[in-house]
């Protein structure tokens, strides 16, 4: 499926008739053009023959949910499906869909590959090959609005925590979530997005100005350079004292609550000391922690529910809001941020 030529099939036509194909599309769900109803049998004809409607994926489900043995918070988080989309130009690209207490969540990707190669990162480490289009992140969420169309369900929420950092494609990202969240089309609620960067100050200071109403989370990952270099090389580029400055200023613009990402890893960034010295960098206003259990892609391993547990009794008394939260996916090895493209 593609956007773009459907738009340029749709040249001279009037607004209103714009306006039709797109609640076809968006809000009936069509997946074939002879569903477009109120079209002229001549536009639907042009259209069929023109663009197809088929988005081209395999979905991986979760169908028998998490195992009776696995932790409360596993079976709690429900079940996943992750679907590999093949574009036009014959790569592809994988979301997430995540269902959890009466939520459907669509992860997203950005890009195919990420350019910041974060060494515990499984799509960082399978480097990086382009941008998404507009059309391509939008493609991925009107797939699973079709899939849940299909059990009688509609996708609730969104997150930029696929493949890629969102903020390296601003404008494609952000032209996805304006039509999004538009009312005529799916009218995901601002409220009800999210997007995950690794830091890129410039867009934060964006996202401030464009999208106020939209929620972000920074992952943080390390509470000093050294350590967050040695994980994350984009650390290199923004020091933590000009990332903290951006992320105050963000708070301060948008007076919203702001997340810091924290993937626990063994014997890495998981001391007592290391939770005291997050404690003082994260101890403002409107900031919050989420404690994620590392998911194993490569060498490291992730830290010990205990330990988590002790970390985040660190923060809480060293007056950091902290939760812990369960990667959802796990069970289907395509939770967020762990996609490959394989
Ligand atoms: N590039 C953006 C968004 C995509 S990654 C970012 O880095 O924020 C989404 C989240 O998944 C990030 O917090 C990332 O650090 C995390 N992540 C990556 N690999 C992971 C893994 N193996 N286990 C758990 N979280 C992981
Ligand atoms: Fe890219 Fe995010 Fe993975 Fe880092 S964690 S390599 S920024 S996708």
């Amino acid at each position: 499926m593609d956007f773009d030529k459907i738009n340029k099939l749709l040249i001279g036509e009037p607004a209103f008739r714009v306006q039709q194909v797109a609640r076809h599309i968006w809000r009936d769900l069509i997946e074939d053009w002879s569903g477009a109803t109120t079209l002229s049998k001549e536009l639907r004809a042009k259209l069929a023959e023109g663009c197809s409607l088929e988005i081209k994926a395999e979905v991986f489900p979760d169908k028998d949910g998490p195992s009776a043995t696995a932790s409360p918070e596993v079976r709690r988080a429900g079940r996943s499906a992750k679907a590999l989309i093949t574009l036009e130009d014959g790569l592809s690209v994988e979301t997430v869909l995540m269902r959890h207490d009466g939520r459907n969540t669509v992860c997203v990707s950005s890009q195919i590959g990420c350019p910041l190669g974060c060494s515990f990162c499984a799509t960082g480490q399978m480097g990086f090959k382009r941008n998404l289009s507009t059309g391509e992140i939008e493609e991925q969420v009107l797939f699973w609005a079709r899939y849940l169309k299909k059990e009688g369900e509609r996708l609730s929420n969104m997150v930029f925590m696929g493949m890629g950092e969102p903020f390296l494609n601003y404008d494609n990202v952000f032209a996805a979530i304006k039509a999004l969240n538009d009312d005529n089309l799916l009218g995901i609620g601002a409220r009800h997005i999210s997007i995950s960067t690794a830091g890129v100050i410039e867009g934060m200071e964006r996202m401030a100005e464009d999208m106020p109403q939209i929620n972000l989370a920074i992952s943080l990952h390390a509470p000093n350079d050294e350590l967050r270099q040695k994980l994350m090389p984009i650390a290199k580029k923004y020091p933590l004292a000009n990332l903290m400055a951006a992320a105050e200023d963000y708070v301060g613009r948008t007076n919203r609550k702001l997340m810091f990402e924290y993937i626990m890893i063994k014997g890495v960034n998981d001391s007592d000391e290391h939770a005291k010295e997050l404690a003082k960098l994260l101890s403002k206003r409107l900031f919050f922690v989420n404690l994620i259990a590392y998911n194993q892609t490569g060498d490291f391993v992730p830290s010990s529910p205990a330990q988590i547990k002790r970390f985040k009794d660190i923060l809480m008394k060293g007056g950091v809001q902290a939760l812990e939260r369960y990667r959802f996916g796990q069970d289907i090895k395509g939770a967020c941020g762990q996609l490959a493209g394989k």
